[in-house]
């Protein structure tokens, strides 16, 4: 049996705080606000592993109120999501994942990010693909903030 499922996050970028996605520490003069590393990509695909296992999603199982997952790596969340998917009877097939931001350019760090999420999600790097696209100015997503889709396959074993 297959299921799917979707995962979105969005995050508000501002100054004084290190920009992390995909667990690959950026350099940039803002970084995202929230209260783990603010590592969007991560979320969205979270999101959507949590999703396809019928597991709810990321706020559940990491509230941001609770004082252990302040500041916690986002890449740690995915292990813990990926023991959790896994204890359901699951395994990951392949994930899609969507990165909008104008700037900065990521395609330097697409590879070693794809290394960080597959070795938290223990997949190979091939079942996980990541892809980058800019907001062309429209609105406030890319620019102001950084925002990341993701979808998920997942086999009951
Ligand atoms: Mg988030």
């Amino acid at each position: 049996m297959f299921r799917v499922g979707i995962g979105y996050d969005i995050h508000r970028l501002v100054s004084g705080r290190r920009l992390v996605l995909g667990g690959m520490n950026i350099p940039f003069k803002k970084g995202l606000l929230a209260h783990s590393d603010g590592d969007v990509l991560a979320h969205a695909i979270g999101d959507a592993l949590l999703g396809a296992a019928g597991l709810g999603d990321i706020g559940i199982h990491f509230p941001d109120t609770n004082k252990r997952f302040k500041d916690i790596s986002s890449l740690r969340i995915l292990s813990d999501i990926h023991k959790k998917v896994s204890r359901a009877g699951f395994r990951i097939q392949n994930v899609d994942s969507v990165l909008i931001a104008d700037r900065p350019k990521i395609s330097a760090y697409r590879a070693a990010m794809i290394d960080n999420l597959s070795a938290a999600l223990h997949v190979a790097a091939s079942a996980l693909n990541l892809k980058a696209t800019t907001s062309e100015g429209v609105g406030e997503v890319g620019s102001k903030s950084i925002a990341s889709y993701a979808v998920a396959l997942l086999k009951k074993r």
